[in-house]
């Protein structure tokens, strides 16, 4: 038999990487540049000591889900759990999409919603975004109307570009779409409003969020979205049994006590972010303005490949998008410490000089 999976027919190609260096600065993968506060960790531990290990978990996440219900006032039942918000991304499409039905994306945007598409067999109407990244409702309509997308996709803000979509413009794609709205606000917590606010009222929007950037557990591999009570029960049936690890569901359900703390490297992110952009601004690349913990930029007269690679001979790590469709020659950083920035922008400017 040949190994070659019917799924390569969908053009997989290489499948979604983003290269793991051993490096001094990375600033590649929008992560949180600290660790979890020491006392979540030391809760955790104690926690695990409890564990009854030679049983299943908890299969309904209840008190995780409880926990994050009361974060954003929303029931329980309308919180679905799983590993990463990719695996919420991929078990709404297994719920929603699937052959014979099409996902709405507005490019460029997060590679993984296209990818898990193909994954799940449900075709993708790509539409596009103004030259500054902005979405351009006209151009929505079309895409909509001629599509019928079972599920339309928006990210807010914006991964690789960095811009929160305006809630009136998240209301009129609400309006428009004939199926189910998936914001995901990974990056949410950057934006000075969120999706959240729209749900209710029977309207088929679901809100993805994660604990891999603000919460700083990309290592744990959780998120959730919040949604309809009915939508969460069909996504249920859809994912495998006892699929969130009891040691998972510990990890976020304490990660939230300590809200107040992540508020504020939050804030001290924006103030970092903040001094990236000036910084950036006096170089010769054009910059984007950005609501997340990123900055999309492109040199100027270098190529985005060449600055890479100067940037990597350095020890600096930040995402190539330089040959992505629409992102020609643009390179990606996450805002990381004071002195992991103060780093990059020493290396940027040896490498455009
Ligand atoms: C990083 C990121 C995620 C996170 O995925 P996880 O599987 O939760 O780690 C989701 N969506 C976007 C747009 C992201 O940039």
């Amino acid at each position: 038999m040949s190994l070659i999976p019917p799924s390569d027919e969908q053009g997989l190609g290489q499948g979604y990487h983003s290269p793991q260096v051993d490096v001094d600065v990375r600033l590649n993968t929008n992560e949180s540049p600290l660790p979890p506060p020491a006392a979540w960790v030391e809760e955790l531990q104690a926690e695990v000591g409890r564990i009854p290990f030679h049983r299943y978990p908890d299969r309904d996440a209840t008190e995780l889900r409880a926990a994050i219900g009361d974060l954003h006032g929303v029931e329980p039942g309308q919180v679905f759990c799983a590993n990463g918000s990719n695996e919420v991304l991929q078990t709404l499409l297994l719920t929603y999409g699937g052959p014979g039905r099409t996902a709405a994306v507005f490019e460029p945007t997060y590679a993984l919603h296209g990818h898990i598409c193909r994954l799940t067999r449900t075709a993708v109407a790509e539409g596009e975004r103004n030259d500054d990244f902005t979405l351009d409702l006209v151009e929505v309509k079309r895409v909509l109307s001629e599509h019928r997308p079972a599920v339309t996709f928006l990210c807010s803000p914006n991964n690789p570009t960095g811009r929160v979509e305006p809630r009136d413009v998240v209301a009129h794609v609400l309006e428009l779409a004939p199926g189910l709205v998936v914001v995901d606000e990974a990056y949410g917590q950057f934006a000075a409003w969120s999706a959240l606010s729209l749900m209710g009222e029977g309207r088929p929007v679901v809100v993805v969020r994660t604990f891999s950037k603000t919460w700083s557990m990309a290592a744990a591999r959780l998120g959730y979205l919040v949604g309809p009570a009915e939508l969460v029960s069909e996504l249920e049936k859809r994912a495998l049994p006892y699929h969130l690890d009891a040691m998972k569901q510990a990890a976020g359900r304490l990660a939230l006590r300590h809200r107040a703390e992540m508020d504020a490297r939050v804030a001290a992110l924006v103030e970092e972010r903040g001094r990236l952009a000036a910084a950036l601004g006096e170089m010769d690349v054009d910059t984007w303005p950005s609501e997340a913990n990123f900055i999309l930029f492109r040199p100027r007269r270098a190529g985005g490949d060449q600055v890479w690679r100067a940037l990597l001979d350095r020890s600096v790590l930040i995402r190539n998008c330089s040959s992505w469709p629409r992102l020609d020659g643009c390179l990606r950083v996450t805002v990381g410490t004071p002195e992991e920035n103060s780093a990059f922008l020493a290396a940027l400017a040896q490498a455009l000089a």
